[in-house]
């Protein structure tokens, strides 16, 4: 692979920029592989970039149905943070963050991580509470956050009204390290390096069933054929439950669409994140203008991936309260995505009943932030056969042994 490098783009503006090879090869699948991923989102490339850089195994394919990339990972607001209440959370979504910080470098390829700081606010007597216990854990958990009051605030971020009218801001759990990334270029990052290493990245290749003998995993069925492996790591985020029916277990999780929108661009008026869960919205502004808007999950179940009038007014018109200034702006497009949600709003990471079969799902609204984190995790499992440190509380068996991870405040809005 050649490196991107100013050197680089400098010869290659001399010659017409006929020189730049393919960011990643599109082979055709082999019979058999060490290790199969299934899902090209963020998660599953990172899986396969940590398994060919932490454990030297490089015998791998990444399958994916659509195109890289295309799936939450390609449809997040892309907000970074790791202000999350309990020991394990923190763990690996500071792990994630702390990766996020040299990605760019590690990946030689720009993800643009802005550490523009991530507020969310509190607007009720108990969200002040219950951030300041985060904020209390969080320094217990070595995560650099703090309590910051109303002033401190408006302070950060001019455009917020916090006088009201129905819901005042009283101050925010405020994590200045936290911020943004450019949410597609992950993905590419890590096809890329994982192309490199020799890996196969298929696309247009969706997994139709799973291949098994004597309770261990054997392979997978796959719209370009049979294809071997020894290990199997599910990890297709709102399609979980689909593939574990295809291994033959079940899984405590619920798909259900996310939205978001985008305004049309505007002259830089905000630079930090803002998270307001109780209005229920949350913002900040993209390099190129636009306002970023997440709205709020589907009530019911369902694998629809698009937008509805119902969110856009509903998120547009919590916003408005707190941010007056975007009311006249034009939205210029709206989306969504199939996000996994487990009871506890944490993500499993864990061998599954079928042997050599791995899975990686639970994310919910908020795994863009834990990919390199859950990565490197999922990665270690796969490699090692069970889970590592980062991974071991993240197994299907909490929700049988009722030994949740309640993360329902961290994850209170969906971001
Ligand atoms: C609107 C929205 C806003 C969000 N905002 C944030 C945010 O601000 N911050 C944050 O941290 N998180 C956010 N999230 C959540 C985040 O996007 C996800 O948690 C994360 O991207 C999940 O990544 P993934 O790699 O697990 O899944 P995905 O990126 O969805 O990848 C899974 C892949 O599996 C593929 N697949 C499915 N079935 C098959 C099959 N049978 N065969 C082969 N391939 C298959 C899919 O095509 C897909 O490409 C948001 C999500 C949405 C939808």
């Amino acid at each position: 692979m050649k490196r991107y490098s100013a050197f680089a783009v400098a010869r290659e503006a001399l010659r017409y920029h006929s020189g730049w090879e393919r960011a990643w090869a599109a082979p055709e699948p082999k019979a058999q592989y060490d290790v199969i991923i299934v899902g090209a989102g963020g998660h599953g490339l990172a899986t396969a970039y940590y398994l060919g850089k932490n454990h030297g195994i490089t015998n791998v394919a990444v399958l994916e149905k659509g195109w890289l990339g295309g799936g939450n990972t390609g449809r997040n607001t892309t907000i970074i943070r790791s202000n999350y209440l309990q020991d394990p959370s923190a763990a690996i979504y500071e792990k994630a963050r702390s990766l996020y910080e040299t990605m760019s470098q590690d990946l030689n390829m720009n993800v643009m991580f802005s550490p523009r700081g991530v507020m969310m606010l509190a607007q009720t007597e108990h969200e002040i509470r219950g951030y300041k216990r985060t904020a209390h854990a969080n320094s217990l958990q070595g995560v650099s956050t703090e309590f910051i009051g109303p002033e401190r605030v408006k302070e950060l971020c001019p455009i917020i009204e916090i006088r009201g009218p129905r819901y005042p801001v009283l101050g925010a759990l405020w994590q200045a390290r936290g911020g943004t990334a450019r949410h597609d270029t992950v993905a590419w990052g890590y096809a890329r390096a994982c192309s490199a290493m020799g890996m196969d990245i298929i696309q247009n290749c969706a997994v139709t069933g799973v291949r098994q003998e004597n309770g261990r995993v054997t392979g997978v069925e796959t719209e370009k054929g049979p294809i071997g492996c020894a290990k199997l790591g599910i990890v297709v985020a709102g399609h979980s439950g689909v593939l574990a029916e295809m291994a033959g277990f079940r899984l405590p999780i619920e798909s259900v669409a996310l939205q978001a929108l985008v305004s049309e661009p505007i002259k830089p008026c905000m630079d930090v994140v803002v998270m307001a869960n109780t209005v229920h919205g949350y913002m900040s502004q993209s390099d190129k203008g636009e306002m970023v808007i997440g709205g709020g999950a589907d009530g019911y179940n369902n694998y629809t991936q698009r937008g509805s009038f119902l969110h856009i007014e509903e998120t547009v018109r919590a916003l408005v309260e707190t941010f007056p200034i975007i009311s006249r702006l034009k939205m210029l497009r709206q989306w969504g995505g199939i996000v996994d949600m487990t009871g506890d709003r944490s993500p499993i990471i864990s061998p599954t009943p079928l042997g050599g079969c791995f899975i990686n799902c639970g994310w919910g609204t908020g795994g863009f932030k834990a990919i390199p984190g859950s990565g490197w995790a999922t990665a270690e499992m796969i490699a090692r056969g069970a889970p590592g440190p980062l991974a071991s509380a993240f197994g299907l068996e909490r929700f049988r042994e009722g030994r949740f991870i309640d993360e329902s405040v961290a994850a209170g809005v969906a971001h």
